[in-house]
């Protein structure tokens, strides 16, 4: 699906996400609107052998141009963070947003070879950079990250991190899988170490890319078992158990996180009524 070495006319129209920085430039005023031909950016021309096609949005191909720390002066032009665009398009855009991104992170992090220090070139028959001198390969990083709504009778245990504190939000527990464990032992492991409780009947619930800068958010929900909450302190400044109908401040469900929240609440009502 990732395409290098691509051939563009001036004139066809395409998705163009050009990136300079950590943002994408889009043309100002026009929010979410990235349709434009090569030869209205003349700006980055400059990277034209570098182009990626990430994938194609109502039948137009998406294509990434990274321009690296580059800055374009130009009133014309508006630079905006992938946080802000995730308010702006679909979702289905944002997910060719977000696998742009994170290759072109991909590339910027591996310019040279990790195992003999040389240069590190792009191979055209899948998406990985190969060392022109030792052949070892690298794909673009992928981070597994746990994510879990725990319920006990009508109520979620919901916490509160350190990233969410100016905010006064709580979400579920979430976590990075370490190097040699599964999905289900670091959700186990996450959440005795975040809120010092033990979980049981665990079950997926869905998955979702989340490129800040390249996680892969998987989604569980779980029921209470044993033990009363105790904050680790460091991640998690604040955790307890809400009713289902008196939640705080929550994240919205174009996040897993919402999703998840969402779902145990529509779960627990329906054992109501
Ligand atoms: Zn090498």
């Amino acid at each position: 699906m990732i395409e290098q070495n691509i051939k563009i006319e001036a004139d066809q129209i395409a998705i163009w996400l050009v990136v300079s920085g950590d943002k994408l430039l889009q043309i100002s005023g026009q929010v979410g609107q990235f349709e434009r031909t090569w030869q209205e950016l003349s700006f980055a021309h400059a990277y034209q052998d570098q182009i990626v096609k990430v994938g194609e949005y109502r039948q137009r191909p998406c294509l990434l141009v990274d321009m690296g720390n580059e800055r374009v002066d130009d009133d014309s032009i508006t630079a905006v963070s992938m946080r802000a665009l995730l308010m702006q398009v679909d979702e289905e855009l944002f997910g060719i947003v977000a696998r742009a991104w994170q290759i072109a992170l991909f590339m910027r992090t591996h310019r040279f070879c990790g195992q003999c220090g040389a240069t590190m070139r792009q191979i055209d028959w899948e998406m990985a950079l190969q060392c022109s001198r030792c052949q070892h390969r690298c794909y673009p990083r992928i981070s597994p990250c746990i994510i879990v709504a725990i319920r006990h009778q009508h109520c979620l245990l919901l916490a509160q991190g350190k990233a969410h504190q100016s905010r006064q939000m709580y979400s579920t527990l979430a976590g990075f899988v370490e190097s040699g464990e599964t999905l289900e032992q670091a959700v186990h492991r996450e959440v005795f170490e975040e809120v010092g409780v033990k979980i049981k009947n665990l079950r997926y619930f869905g998955s979702q890319p989340w490129p800040f800068p390249h996680s892969l958010m998987v989604g569980f929900l779980a029921d209470y078992a044993e033990g009363d909450i105790e904050v680790d302190g460091k991640e998690i400044i604040c955790a307890q158990w809400f009713k289902h109908d008196e939640l705080p401040n929550t994240p919205p469900t174009l996040s897993i996180a919402g999703q998840l929240i969402q779902h145990t609440v529509q779960e627990i009502q329906q054992s109501l009524s």
